[in-house]
């Protein structure tokens, strides 16, 4: 946790358009500045940034915030990681309020730092480790791939625990780590003999290792791994993503694959938006870190039977967590990095710029399954086929590739339309039920200007909460706002500067503030605000008065004398409260 007062002096201290004009060209508009949207394309500026403000807003996409979400967006960066360069710009130090634990995981960071350090020194210096030297340069890795993937060798004979012991860490660290085993009394190093992958995160720590066998005809297993511990998870990390980033923000796509080498050696042959899914099936966690960089994804799994259905599986989740993906079917036998080493580099490139559509990719595999012609095969495919279209959350798009099913079966689009929906049968959406249901999407003037006052004066927010509740905002966006300050800020809260701001991660609610507080000057004084307050309260009122008016006839017509005396009692309440507000 970063304590509040520090993300505010860092936002106080930074000038937002300093910041952006080292990304973007910006030009003087008056009281403030304009660009182009680099989060859209556009040929004529509306992007504005505000010095006074402190905040920017795109009024063609309506992205917009403070300068912790600018570089959210633009460097796909996690809060955290904003705040942190924004320290490093400023030289100064997080005061992170670390706990016990914190630090203990700090500690673990440590060991295996060295130890990566010290398997790579044992790869690259000590003799046994020549054998091992040869054994890749065969298999085309290169002293530079060494190198830039700090790939090193674990001599075993305990000479790992024998190091760490020099650097004071104990057995005890080491074990955490999961780089030394006990057994009874003693302890024994985990990686024997091995070429040794470090696994780093996405800020290129390391987190864990991955381990290979490399003598022939040894009986090992060919892999073993780090065990998970407290800074590695398998499902939330995926291999080689701290190096390839910056290509898949560029490339706008990322491809995937399965082991180690699959993603080194594409990568060191040019190949570079690429990550490896750490000998797991993708994970819904692994995805979401992905989706902070594109939505588009490649699959690139071994040309066997595990690798399709490790595929189809993958397929599955990645459209259900609405991303694009697209299939790289590899020659029989061959796996992403045998085909780099076997094939010249174009040849390579050509392959995995062969993409299938996700749909082509999976009929062609079930057409090997099943008997297309026969009417069972058809049905067996089609059934299989609507299970992933299920997946996808737009209907034209399930149309479409049921059109496209009704050509490759030969079967009626109506048929299988039905058939889907016999399958699938539509949940009924229940859409929500607000008691104002003509003023649902409006903003109101109103509206607008009461959270423009929240954000421009001191005073204006514990009058809101004392006059308003959440439900008397009927614009969507606006009552979301407001709830959400509410419920994390208290009245003492100031919210004039662009502090507040900075600490909202949720993009819709800053892009709004920010359009609110950048469009054209609604005047500001005071009544206007006051009045505005008595505007929703009366509009609150007269809601909860033709809902008694209703509850007072049917009384009536029931004969219900106390229940009508009660509402009547309520009416009258309500009615002097609003004459005299
Ligand atoms: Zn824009």
């Amino acid at each position: 946790m970063i304590p509040q007062s520090f993300i505010d002096d860092i936002q106080t201290r930074t000038d937002i358009v300093e910041v952006i004009s080292s990304y973007i060209p910006l030009k003087r508009a008056g009281r403030n500045f304009k660009a182009n949207c680099p989060f859209h394309g556009e040929k004529t500026p509306s992007f504005m940034i505000s010095p006074q403000k402190q905040i920017f807003h795109c009024f063609g996409c309506g992205e917009g915030g403070g300068v912790i979400q600018f570089l959210m967006m633009h460097e796909k960066m996690t809060f955290v990681e904003a705040v942190e360069i924004l320290a490093k710009r400023l030289g100064i130090e997080i005061p992170h309020q670390s706990t016990e634990k914190d630090r203990f995981k700090n500690i673990i960071y440590t060991c295996l730092d060295e130890a990566s350090l010290f398997f790579h020194k044992a790869l690259l210096e000590d003799a046994s480790a020549r054998p091992v030297i040869d054994y890749l340069n065969k298999r085309g890795i290169t002293l530079e791939t060494i190198k830039k993937f700090r790939i090193g060798y674990s001599l075993g004979r305990n000479t790992l625990i024998e190091y760490m012991r020099k650097k004071n860490l104990t057995l005890e660290i080491l074990e955490r780590s999961s780089l030394a085993i006990s057994q009874g009394e003693a302890y024994r190093d985990l990686f024997r003999e091995r070429v040794m992958f470090p696994i780093f995160d996405i800020r290129s720590r390391v987190i864990g290792f991955g381990a290979r066998t490399w003598r022939q005809g040894d009986t090992a297993p060919k892999y073993i791994n780090s065990i998970e511990n407290q800074v590695y998870s398998k499902r939330d990390h995926l291999f080689g993503f701290n190096f390839s980033k910056d290509d898949i923000a560029k490339a706008d796509c990322v491809i995937v694959v399965e082991g180690y080498l699959d993603m080194i050696m594409p990568y060191v042959s040019g190949i570079k938006n690429i990550v490896a899914s750490l000998g797991t099936a993708l994970t819904v966690e692994q995805i979401r870190l992905i989706r902070r960089y594109t939505n588009n994804v490649t699959l690139v799994y071994d040309s066997d039977k595990a690798g399709q259905m490790a595929t189809l599986r993958a397929l599955d989740l990645l459209l259900e967590n609405d991303l694009k993906v697209k299939v790289v079917s590899l020659p029989q036998g061959f796996d992403p990095d045998s085909l780099v080493r076997s094939k010249p580099k174009e040849e390579s490139i050509r392959v995995f710029s062969d993409k299938k559509d996700f749909f082509d990719y999976k009929v062609s595999i079930l057409s090997k399954m099943h008997d297309i012609e026969s009417i069972e095969g058809k049905t067996k495919i089609a059934q299989e086929i609507f299970s992933t279209l299920n997946k996808l959350n737009s209907e034209i798009e399930k149309y479409e590739y049921i059109k496209k099913l009704s050509f490759t079966l030969r079967v009626k689009e109506e048929i299988l339309i039905a058939e889907f929906k016999k399958i699938f049968p539509k949940k009924e959406v229940k859409s929500p039920q607000p008691a104002n249901l003509q003023t649902k999407e409006l903003f109101s003037i109103a509206e607008k200007i009461i959270l423009k006052f929240m954000f421009s004066n001191k005073k204006a927010f514990p009058l809101i909460r004392k006059n308003l509740r959440e439900e008397d905002f009927s614009y969507p966006l606006a009552r979301k706002t407001v709830s959400y300050f509410l419920k994390n800020y208290n009245d003492s809260t100031d919210m004039t500067c662009n502090k507040v701001l900075g600490a909202i991660e949720d993009k819709e609610i800053s892009g709004f503030i920010s359009k609110i507080l950048l469009e054209e000057d609604i005047p500001l004084e005071n009544e206007v605000f006051k009045s505005s307050i008595l505007k929703l309260r009366q509009h609150r009122a007269r809601l909860s008065m033709d809902k008694l008016k209703q509850d007072i006839k049917e009384a009536e017509v029931k004969g219900e004398k106390d229940r009508l005396k009660v509402l009547i009692n309520k009416f009258d309440k309500i009615t002097s409260e609003v004459k005299n507000a």
